[in-house]
């Protein structure tokens, strides 16, 4: 292994060279079934031909011309995501980070401009994951993420997810904006109560705060909606995207209605590779597939059956597993052993899944895998679970 890099990762020791579908190929030709995606990113599979079509016609076009110019593929992509969700307005980054930060950025301004400067307090809840930049991992507020880094920046408040009580407590003249992610993926698969996210809504209304939505995993079909909160019938003034929307090319946005977003005016927030002809050309084509009729629909059947086979696994190896939890292809496995030793005799088994928070084994497969697939993903977690409890008989 390289030892050029920034040790800020524990890497575990293989290198996937190719892709198809739901299949990971390593170096040495091992094949890898995938129900890890990238981190919810490689929505459509591997090398999915229509996105490498669009990606290397694009390539031979042109690759970027900076945002002083138009760029069509930004006028289609911004129209089909405002025509299918609440949004008015778009701006594409080039990841979920930057989408947070423009976000905070962008509710910090309608305060300003609405006559309330002194309303820049974000809030944000216990066991969220906003990303890493400054704004954003302050946002997060893991302790752990923020040590040595400086003073936590002013204007944050952090409080318990589904805590009404705590959360007026917290709200004062100073605040200006919620951000939530519907469903905690970080965290480990949480899911946060509907009648919460509802009353965050009337509280915002009431209050003229901006609630802001984190969908950059939970967004693009992953739970079986075009977006999480369809399911709660809330909506956002603001909403974050990412991950899945670039279907492994980075790729992210931050959807907003026309008033959250007035007063992100010329000049006040720019990119120079945001919403690059690439990018593009990969998201138009991207968002064609996810509201292609029967898209959502595949992605709820084969859903329902995973969770389905999920829960027998579960009931089979009570010493193994606690619970599954999740929604749609994000799904979490409440672990009794500890997740890391799963994960790693997974993978060596051949199936490659994910840790979260809160000893959980996170699944989020490509939203193209099929019930074959997620058959053969079951019967390896299957091995993988019955080699750990003849380990755990033989060291008793
Ligand atoms: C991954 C993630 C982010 C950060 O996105 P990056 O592309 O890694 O910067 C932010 N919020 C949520 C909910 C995420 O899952």
């Amino acid at each position: 292994m390289s030892s050029h890099l920034f040790p800020t990762y524990n890497r575990a020791d293989v290198a996937f060279v190719r892709g198809e579908g739901s299949y990971l190929y390593a170096e040495d030709g091992t094949r890898y079934l995938d129900l890890g995606a990238g981190i919810a990113v490689n929505a459509f599979g591997h090398a999915n031909p229509r996105l490498v079509a669009a990606l290397t016609a694009q390539a031979q076009q042109l690759w970027h011309v900076s945002n002083l110019y138009r760029v069509p593929g930004q006028e289609s992509l911004s129209r089909k995501l405002t025509d299918a969700t609440f949004a008015d307005v778009v701006f594409f980054t080039n990841s979920g980070t930057e989408a947070v930060e423009l976000a905070l950025k962008t509710a910090r301004r309608y305060q300003f401009v609405s006559g309330h400067p002194e309303r820049f307090h974000i809030v944000s809840f216990t066991g969220a994951f906003h990303g890493r930049s400054y704004g954003a991992v302050n946002a997060t507020g893991n302790d752990k993420y923020l040590e040595g880094f400086g003073p936590k920046m002013e204007g944050f408040d952090h409080v318990p997810v589904d805590d009404l009580d705590a959360l007026n407590a917290v709200i004062g003249p100073q605040t200006g904006a919620l951000i939530i992610e519907p469903l905690q993926g970080e965290a480990g698969v949480h899911a946060v109560k509907p009648e919460f996210l509802r009353a965050l809504r009337r509280i915002c209304d009431e209050k003229g705060l901006v609630l802001i939505f984190d969908e950059i995993q939970t967004g693009v079909g992953r739970t079986g909606k075009f977006f999480a909160h369809e399911w709660i019938g809330v909506t956002p003034d603001i909403m974050t995207v990412a991950k899945g929307i670039g279907g492994g090319f980075p790729l992210g946005a931050v959807l907003a209605t026309a008033e959250a977003a007035k007063g992100m005016t010329p000049g006040t927030h720019g990119t120079t590779y945001g919403g690059n002809p690439l990018a593009m050309a990969v998201g138009n084509e991207a968002i064609d597939m996810v509201l292609s009729p029967g898209f959502l629909e595949h992605v709820n059947k084969v859903a329902n059956y995973m969770h389905q086979q999920l829960g027998s696994l579960v009931a089979g190896h009570p010493g193994i597993f606690d619970s599954v939890r999740g929604q749609g292809l994000m799904i979490g496995l409440k672990m009794k052993v500890p997740s890391g030793e799963f994960i790693a005799k997974a993978r060596a088994n051949g199936v490659v899944v994910l840790p979260a928070g809160d000893n959980v084994v996170r699944l989020l497969p490509p939203l193209t895998i099929t019930e074959d697939e997620v058959r053969e993903g079951i019967a390896l977690m299957e091995m993988t679970a019955s080699q750990m409890e003849s380990h755990k008989e033989a060291a008793q």
